[in-house]
């Protein structure tokens, strides 16, 4: 086992620690507060390299590889977790253009999104009649002469609304996962509405929207794969997207330790700080635990990920434990805080509300365990 982080990883953490600190961490409870997308600061992090940390430089990536970018997520989510999960989809946007798309879709879209020109990218596979059995998708693609037409609509669009380009999952042949392809859309189409924006819990800084497709045409150019591949695209993407997830699950877990261990020194009760209690010294020892596990989870997915081994598993037990772990910490947190952890003067609130929806969304908790079950009965 070797637990040093090498040059480039190095880098990668300090660059986002800096700016997660130093610009984000300030200004998160107002982004949150006012609901306010962080353009400029997406802006700031495609700067960093961050839109593309596992993306070749070729195509305006940083090519730092999976472990960078997983180190870089908790950080950027420790800062504020809006903006972490613009850039988780972001980047799990930009690697399965990579991955999928053919030269010229790599060199149309990639660039734009790494650079940060484009304000955002969207995942479009979740449909209001259900996210979990995304192989029962009902939105279709007709095809039409060389291109295809697009209807049905898509639910929960991270970014829907601000996306230069937006990958959408559909059925172009027979029910269940084979029928499905994949195609790359981008914004403005005729026919293509984005619905308003949800009115979230947490994550209040990134827009959440409905997408409706009414004929929406296509170029042949569009489709991303081979036509009955889209099944495929999307889950290897959620493979590597439930490292991001897991990853932000950490930043924010810490995040919440942190301003419970400042709150724990600083309060008294009965003539002394509350830190001196043994309740809340092993609240706090449990939470730190958790999340290192957490962090280990996440960075050994990375590392299989990077070395070119599968990771399905792997990355679906980080994804559980981190997203169970950051929601513990984060209860935990306002518990320390007393009445000041339920309101929003402190930021345990905050915290508390964004952890919550990292066991639902790239699959939630449940969705997690069956792959991990069925991953081990397979062995
Ligand atoms: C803020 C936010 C952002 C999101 N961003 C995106 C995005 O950018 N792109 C995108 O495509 N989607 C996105 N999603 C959608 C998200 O991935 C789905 O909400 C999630 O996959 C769950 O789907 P669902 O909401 O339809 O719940 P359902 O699938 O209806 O599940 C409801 C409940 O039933 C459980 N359940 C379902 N099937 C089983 C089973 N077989 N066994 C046991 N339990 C089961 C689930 O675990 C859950 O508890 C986002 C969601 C949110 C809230």
């Amino acid at each position: 086992m070797f637990f040093e982080l090498n040059e480039t990883q190095r880098l990668v953490q300090q660059a986002a620690r800096s700016y997660a600190q130093k610009t984000l961490a300030p200004i998160a409870a107002g982004i949150d507060r006012e609901g306010r997308f962080p353009r400029e600061q997406l802006l700031e992090l495609a700067e960093l390299g961050l839109m593309g940390v596992n993306v070749p430089e070729e195509y305006g990536g940083a090519a730092a590889g999976a472990v960078a970018y997983s180190l870089a997520m908790m950080e950027i989510a420790q800062g504020c977790a809006s903006t972490s999960v613009a850039m988780a989809v972001n980047n799990m946007v930009a690697e399965t253009i990579v991955r999928f798309g053919t030269e010229a879709q790599k060199r149309k879209y990639v660039p734009e999104i790494t650079s940060g020109r484009f304000e955002a990218a969207s995942y479009g596979l979740s449909e209001p009649q259900g996210g979990s059995d995304a192989a029962a998708l009902r939105t279709t693609a007709r095809k039409d002469g060389s291109g295809w037409v697009l209807n049905g609509s898509k639910q929960w669009i991270t970014s829907g609304d601000r996306a230069g380009v937006i990958v959408v999952w559909a059925r172009s042949g027979d029910a269940g996962s084979k029928g499905i392809s994949c195609f790359l859309v981008e914004p403005g189409l005729p026919g293509l509405h984005v619905g308003k924006h949800e009115d979230k819990m947490g994550l209040r800084g990134s827009t959440t929207v409905s997408l409706a497709f009414d004929d929406v045409h296509l170029k042949g150019s569009a489709l991303m794969g081979a036509p009955g591949e889209g099944f495929v695209i999307a889950m290897t993407a959620l493979d590597g997207g439930r490292i991001g997830i897991a990853s932000q699950a950490v930043g924010i877990g810490t995040a919440a330790l942190d301003a419970a261990v400042r709150y724990a020194r600083e309060r008294q009760a009965f003539g002394q700080p509350i830190a001196n209690y043994q309740a809340i010294r092993f609240m706090l020892a449990d939470v730190a635990t958790e999340l290192d596990a957490a962090r280990l989870l996440a960075l050994r997915a990375a590392a299989l990920k990077e070395a070119g081994h599968r990771f399905t598993r792997e990355a679906s037990m980080a994804k559980l434990f981190a997203s169970e772990k950051a929601n513990r910490a984060s209860d935990i947190a306002v518990q320390v805080h007393g009445g000041y952890g339920y309101i929003d003067e402190f930021p345990a609130e905050r915290h508390y509300r964004d952890a919550r929806v990292t066991t639902i969304y790239e699959g939630t908790s449940e969705v997690q365990r069956l792959v991990i079950a069925r991953e081990i009965l397979k062995d």
